[in-house]
This record gives structure tokens, sequence and C-alpha cells, in this order.
């Protein structure tokens, strides 16, 4: 066999390509890694056609910006280890239990973000399980959704002591995590609960935003258009602010083309 045969079989191999179909390509053969036969020595096809017949060969992405459901879930696995053990916050790492990451499913079209993890949620993990999680819960079902259907982050992913809230440093600690969440996650839909997720999402400091002038607006995150509305935690210390959520996520249930009254 000639060298060059060898030469442009290992550079098919290199392209990510392990078989050939000969109906595409006249006498050309197989090259397999490991329990091939031998390689019979064909036309070798021209070494400019190589990118040409391995872009015929591999399926195709429909949207170039869409991440595949399967890199997807490993890429927001990763992102979960490397925010464990994240060292970043000298006071928040030391006094959480541990870090709280996410609920429910990565593959959904809408997403809830919070401010951060209470005694709670620092205790199981799992963000929105208190008082203020549970109400959340029921806003969801109230949108004819299941907890499991939607998914669910924060603005911090570790607690701050007594539940005090995020200083500007934490923020700005925890801020790529975020956006590197909600870049992976690119749900069709966002919600923003309360002050701090809607500062973080506008790219704006909480003081800049006037929370009970913007519920029930929409704005645009690179990309993805979200709701402002009010914190569940407010929600119970003001129960009639529940129709202005209401009529929120009536909105934003809406614009999912999946209508609620
Ligand atoms: N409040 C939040 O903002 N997030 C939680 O996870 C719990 C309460």
């Amino acid at each position: 066999m000639s060298r060059a045969w060898h030469q442009r079989v290992d550079a098919l191999r290199r392209a990510g390509l392990s078989y050939i179909d000969r109906s595409r390509w006249g006498e050309a053969t197989l090259a397999q890694p490991e329990t091939s036969p031998p390689l019979s020595e064909p036309t070798p096809p021209p070494t400019d056609q190589v990118e040409t017949i391995k872009e015929q060969m591999m399926p195709r992405r429909a949207e170039p910006n869409r991440i595949e459901p399967a890199d997807k879930l490993i890429q927001l696995e990763a992102l979960r280890a490397e925010v464990s053990v994240c060292r970043k916050c000298k006071m928040l790492c030391e006094t959480r239990t541990q870090t709280v990451f996410n609920d429910g499913t990565p593959h959904a079209e809408l997403c809830f973000v919070g401010e951060a993890p209470g005694a709670d949620e620092d205790a199981t993990g799992v963000p929105f399980v208190g008082k203020a999680g549970q109400l959340l819960t029921k806003i969801i079902e109230a949108c004819q959704l299941q907890r499991n259907e939607v998914y669910i982050c924060n603005v911090l992913k570790c607690r701050p002591p007594n539940n005090r809230n995020p200083m500007p440093d934490e923020i700005a600690n925890c801020r790529p995590y975020l956006d590197r969440q909600l870049d992976l996650l690119k749900p069709k839909m966002m919600v923003a609960l309360g002050k701090f997720a809607a500062a973080h999402l506008l790219g704006e400091t909480p003081d800049k935003v006037p929370i009970t002038k913007l519920r029930g607006t929409i704005h645009d995150y690179r990309g993805i258009p979200f709701m402002i509305t009010l914190h569940p935690a407010y929600l119970l210390r003001n129960p009639p602010a529940k129709r202005d959520v209401w009529e929120d996520m009536k909105e934003v249930m809406r614009r999912l083309g999946r209508p609620v009254e």
C-alpha cells in the first residue's frame, strides 16, 4: 500500500471518519480503527474533498447556537461541580452547609430565578423548598405546570448568613455562574423573582431596580425574554400582592402559548 494512501486514511480518521460508504465514493473502502480487515488500496479521495465528505456524513445541527441535550446535561453537571467547591466568598463558603444549584429540569421552557438560598435550601441543597418555596410551587401549579417541568435557580448559590441580603461583592463573584447556567439552559422565557434576580438579568445593581414599578414588565436577557415579578417571600408578608403576581404569570403563560385563567 502506498504511503500516500496511508496518509489519506489517517487524515480521514483524524477528521473523525471511521466508515466510508462505497456507494458515495466509488471504489473507496472502509477505514476502521480497530478490528478492521487490511485496507485495500482503492483510489483515495483528493484531500480537498475530505471536509466535504465529512460534512455529508456527519449529523447536522438544526440551529447553530443550539446545545445538544446530552452536552447541555454534561456541561450543567460540570458547572454544578465547579460551583460546589467555590471558595470565592470567604464568609459564605465558611458558613454554608452546601451550595444550591437548581431544581427542575434542564429541558424546561420556563426558568425562575430567585435571590439566594435560605436555611431550608442550605440544609437540603434544593432551591425554594421553605415557606417562600412552597408558595412558588403553588404559583407554578396554578400555571398548570409541575415543579419538575420548570427550572429554578438563584442569583447566589450560597446562603447569606441569617438570610441577610446578598452583598455586592458576593453578587459579582456569583454572577458568572448564573450567566453560564442560563447560557446552557436557554429557556424560552424566564421569571425574575424580586429585585436581586431582576437586577442580575437587567445588568443593573439592585439599588437601581424599583421592583414595584418594574413588576409586570418584560425585558430581554441575552435574547431570552423575562418577566419581572415580586418575590414569593414578599407575598408571604403582603398577601394582596399575589393578585399582581398572578397577572404577571398569566402573561408569561400566554407568551409561552399555554394560556391560563
Ligand atoms: N428565596 C430565594 O430567593 N431562593 C431560594 O432558594 C429560597 C428562598
